[in-house]
Parts: structure tokens; C-alpha cells; sequence
């Protein structure tokens, strides 16, 4: 019988940045009419904001209020 040893265990990362989490969300930008946007929830004036935001040009599609506190809720279907 070979001895059997384990391997390392993966190291996990932990990204808990908020501006980091983003959904990619279907449309079209605004601005640019590229299809490339993604919601997101930012801080800004007056709280928080759940927005969407082409990744190609940064405008802003769309900026809603988002819950003081509670779980990120992705956009639902796009009309
Ligand atoms: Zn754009």
C-alpha cells in the first residue's frame, strides 16, 4: 500500500466588493447601442442605487433606489 497524501487545499477568494458584483442584463445602451450592459449597485447621493450601465461606453440605461438593506435582487426581464 502507497501512502496517500492530500493535495493543498484550494485557496477560495472572497470578493464582497459591491461594485464588483455584476449582472449581465439584456438591452441595448442608450448612448452607444451597444448591447453590453450590466446592473450593479452603486453608492452614491442619496443612498444606493441599483443601476444599469453599459460596459462599453458607461452611460447610464437605467438608476433605480435600492433597499436599505437586504439581498442584491437582479433586475427582472427587461421590457
Ligand atoms: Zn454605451
Amino acid at each position: 500500500m502507497s501512502s496517500f497524501t492530500f493535495g493543498p487545499s484550494t485557496p477560495v477568494r472572497h470578493g464582497t466588493d459591491e461594485n464588483a458584483r455584476r449582472t449581465p442584463v439584456s438591452g441595448t445602451c442608450p448612448e452607444c447601442g451597444a448591447s453590453e450592459l450590466a446592473a450593479y449597485r452603486v453608492l452614491s447621493e442619496g443612498g444606493r442605487w441599483d443601476v444599469e450601465k453599459c460596459q462599453a461606453c458607461l452611460a447610464s440605461a437605467h438608476r433605480t433606489p435600492a433597499p436599505a438593506l437586504g439581498p442584491f435582487t437582479p433586475f427582472g426581464s427587461g421590457a
